[in-house]
């Protein structure tokens, strides 16, 4: 995920530049030369080629406080995951740390100017610190979304309508709408509540970034008699979202519910995870992290449960444990017999949410990205034969050019 805008009177400028965590990776095309790049959140697709981009332009980096504090911990993750997979990776260590000099900070609704822009970042909501990204000159206004939910979710408020020309929209739910969140939220304590009453242990693997602290504060809320224990890379961003409060909807609530839970820190503990009601661990795919050293322990007893609660993208563990009954274990393929469950808590704007997005920033032109290639077309046919904006559907790698005196 990145893309340069370019437009007459401004400099070129990036907004974000990451990587898909897929195995093996893959990578964007190279950029050209931008003085400055804007990130809208720590998530790995949108920030995980910026040491790349740091070593080869010297560039400055652009965000909310949060994500230039989550971005070392990003970083040094894909940087281990790589070695340790043996993947190769276009930037090293050297380029992590020049890149966390790089960063220049701003909060939501404060101005700066870059680049021929007076620019603003903007809640948007799908997790604590990201933005949607507001670009200004004389004649034009372009709002850019990066991952959006307009919903409230557990830790995050949803995102607000911007009016603007151009409308640059991820789609990921295109094709279809959420269930009621709170429904699901109340399905899935019950759920908990009826694992833990049948002596089982019921594993979440969940997204360090985001889901996790999502679960541990509905779980917090809705039954503090769980005993829940939190392990992997989610517990010490969930130390840096208590450090940067004014991201979270409701800090305090989030750190009570931090606390609450027992935070693995070692070897013993996990142990002792073993007995929990649940445990809230990365990696949300199953694509190794704590979870599978879990898995590989409770799979032997059919009380316990595995609750998966986001996309399972192909190729990944969780893709193939629903499809084949199967995951890899320390390498080896093996029979996973509990019982599964999934819940619908995704923190980007579901398909009704989007175009009600879309229509309420009333831009004349709306680009749509980050959206599945087979949705895209009915997606853009929902706005009705004769939409209220030209809708473009760029192609990855391509220039798209807007006219925008048209
Ligand atoms: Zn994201
Ligand atoms: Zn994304």
């Amino acid at each position: 995920m990145g893309c340069t805008i370019e437009t007459q009177g401004t400099e070129r400028i990036l907004i974000d530049y990451g990587l898909a965590a897929s195995r093996p990776p893959r990578y964007p095309s190279p950029s050209p030369h931008v003085n400055n790049a804007i990130i809208t959140h720590a998530h790995i697709d949108h920030i995980g080629m910026a040491p790349w981009l740091v070593g080869h332009h010297n560039a400055k980096l652009h965000a909310t406080p949060l994500v230039a504090d989550l971005s070392g911990i990003m970083w040094r993750d894909t940087y281990k995951v790589s070695s340790i997979e043996g993947y190769p990776l276009t930037w090293d260590k050297r380029d992590i740390d020049d890149a966390l000099d790089s960063w220049q900070t701003h909060d939501h609704g404060e101005a700066f100017e870059l680049d021929g822009w007076n620019c603003t970042l903007h809640l948007a909501g799908h997790v604590p610190g990201a933005s949607m990204v507001e670009l200004r000159k004389e004649d034009l206004t372009i709002l850019w979304t990066g991952d959006i939910d307009t919903r409230n979710s557990p830790n995050v408020l949803g995102a607000k309508p911007i009016k603007c020309d151009i409308l640059v929209m991820e789609a990921t739910y295109a094709a279809r709408d959420h269930n009621d969140r709170l429904e699901e939220e109340k399905r899935l304590v019950e759920r908990v509540q009826e694992i833990r009453s049948r002596g089982g242990t019921a594993i979440i693997p969940s997204f360090a970034s985001g889901r996790g602290q999502d679960i541990i504060k509905i779980l917090y809320e809705n039954d503090p008699s769980l005993n829940v224990h939190y392990d992997g890379m989610g517990t010490r961003i969930s130390q840096i979202w208590i450090d940067n409060p004014s991201y979270l909807s409701d800090p305090s609530a989030f750190e009570r519910a931090y606390r609450w839970s027992k935070r693995v820190r070692g070897k013993s503990d996990r142990f002792k995870a073993l007995e929990a009601d649940v445990i809230v661990t990365t990696s949300g795919m199953l694509d190794g992290g704590p979870a599978i050293w879990y898995l590989n322990r409770l799979r032997h007893d059919s009380a316990n449960a595995i609750f998966l609660t986001g996309y399972q993208a192909d190729r990944s563990g969780g893709r193939s444990l629903l499809d084949t009954g199967m995951l890899p274990i320390f390498g080896k393929m093996t029979k996973i017999d509990l019982e599964i469950d999934r819940f619908d808590l995704s923190n980007h704007a579901g398909k009704t949410e989007l175009i009600q997005f879309a229509l309420d920033c009333k831009p004349k032109h709306l680009v749509l990205f980050h959206t599945p290639d087979e949705d895209v077309d009915d997606f853009a046919r929902s706005f009705g034969e004769t939409p209220p904006f030209q809708i473009i559907i760029p192609e990855n790698g391509r220039d798209t050019v807007i006219d925008t005196d048209a």
